[in-house]
């Protein structure tokens, strides 16, 4: 391949090329003067002073053909001595241009190798910027913005798979530890078997949960969102689908969405309103009550989940929307909870142009907002 040329050499050459057109126009002009000059210093007839006697003796065509002589000489001369300075004029021009466009250019060098000797590991240091307040600063200060942001995503995913990492080992010791046990024991009554394998089921349903969140977090972008569904169906549907622990645990759950149709990925949107739901049944007391609403209001659909439990402290309400965050480690990992359902509700909500959010509820539980519009969601939906 072709080595591109330097913007250094491309400016010089820019550079050159027209002072190149601009000497040679100057001396072309010049010279053009210069030959008009002649030709009327050649019209005057400039004849010596002369005696009454030498007047009759005079002989004018050798007297002119000596002057056009000497005009034609001088005016070969000027020709050489302007080309001459042409080229003189010409070389300092470009020498000069070459040093001035490497002094012009040195801050990008410097620029260049300070972006040059960054890693990743780095990213959060951010380059000198130089008080020139010109376009290299510029182009430092949009390069810093970059690295702190690429930083941020970087950090985001070393947590995401420390946590996630984190997570899976948990099951995995309690699976390995129960073998472990089970061989060592070597009980085989059908009671102590089915125990075990209700254990093992367990951990592999959590196991599996939670791998079917993470690859639902990070194929969400690639998901069809253009389906037309009708909003109470999927509350109630959601609802529905929690009937066992509601009873279990006696919670009322009071429905009120008036119709509307929403545009997006029905099992998505399922999903999100299952785990809003869900929670708030999880984290209610045994014989709480669970509201849901649902209203459509300037082109946005509101859902609002409210319910009785111990609420969220108001510096956490931001984080619980993190992968793996959870509020009372101990006891939402007792209740199953991976921490990833609010993460997957905000990961929805988003990709269809939405936002959630928690509030405290006048009851001093929790109220989850969903918010989503009821276009076909962002631009690239
Ligand atoms: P998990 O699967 O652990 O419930 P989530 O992502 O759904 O994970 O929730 C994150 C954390 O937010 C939970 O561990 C819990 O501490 C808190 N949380 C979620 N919903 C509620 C709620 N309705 N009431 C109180 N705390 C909640």
């Amino acid at each position: 391949m072709k080595k591109p040329m330097s913007l250094r050499l491309r400016l010089t050459l820019l550079c050159a090329a027209l002072l190149t057109l601009c000497c040679l126009l100057l001396t072309l002009t010049n010279n053009l003067s210069a030959v008009q000059m002649a030709h009327s210093v050649q019209a005057v007839p400039l004849l010596p002073a002369q005696t009454a006697e030498a007047d009759a003796h005079t002989d004018f065509p050798m007297a002119s053909l000596e002057i056009s002589e000497t005009v034609r000489q001088a005016r070969g001369i000027f020709h050489l001595q302007s080309l001459l300075a042409m080229a003189a004029v010409l070389a300092a021009g470009l020498f000069l241009i070459y040093r001035l466009v490497g002094k012009v250019l040195a801050p990008l060098d410097e620029l260049a190798g300070q972006i040059r000797g960054r890693t990743a590991e780095d990213l959060e240091r951010p380059l000198a910027v130089p008080d020139s307040g010109d376009e290299v600063a510029e182009l430092a200060r949009a390069f810093n913005q970059m690295s702190g942001r690429l930083n941020q995503v970087f950090v985001m995913q070393k947590n995401f798979s420390h946590n996630a990492a984190h997570e899976f080992r948990t099951p995995l010791a309690v699976l390995k530890t129960r073998i472990g046990l089970f061989r060592k024991k070597r009980d085989f009554r059908p009671e102590a078997v089915q125990d075990f394998l209700q254990i093992m089921e367990g951990e592999v349903d959590r196991l599996s949960a939670m791998v079917s969140s993470l690859l639902e977090l990070t194929n969400l972008e690639q998901m069809e969102r253009g389906e037309r569904l009708s909003a109470e169906q999927l509350i109630q549907g959601a609802a529905d689908e929690l009937a066992l622990p509601v009873a279990e645990r006696q919670i009322s759950v009071l429905v009120d969405v008036s119709p509307c149709t929403l545009t997006g990925n029905e099992r998505l949107l399922h999903r999100a309103v299952f785990n809003l739901l869900e929670n708030a049944v999880k984290y209610s007391p045994t014989g709480g009550s669970v509201h849901v609403a649902g209203r459509q209001a300037d082109g946005v659909f509101r859902m609002e989940v409210t319910d009785q439990g111990p609420g969220i402290p108001t510096e956490l309400r931001q984080q619980i929307f993190e992968p793996f965050f959870r509020v009372d480690d101990a006891r939402s990992r007792q209740q199953g909870g991976a921490g990833l359902g609010l993460a997957l509700v905000r990961a929805i909500a988003e990709v269809h142009g939405g936002a959630v959010r928690v509030e405290e509820a006048p009851s001093g539980g929790s109220r989850f907002l969903l918010e989503l519009p009821m276009g076909p969601g962002r631009p690239d939906a």
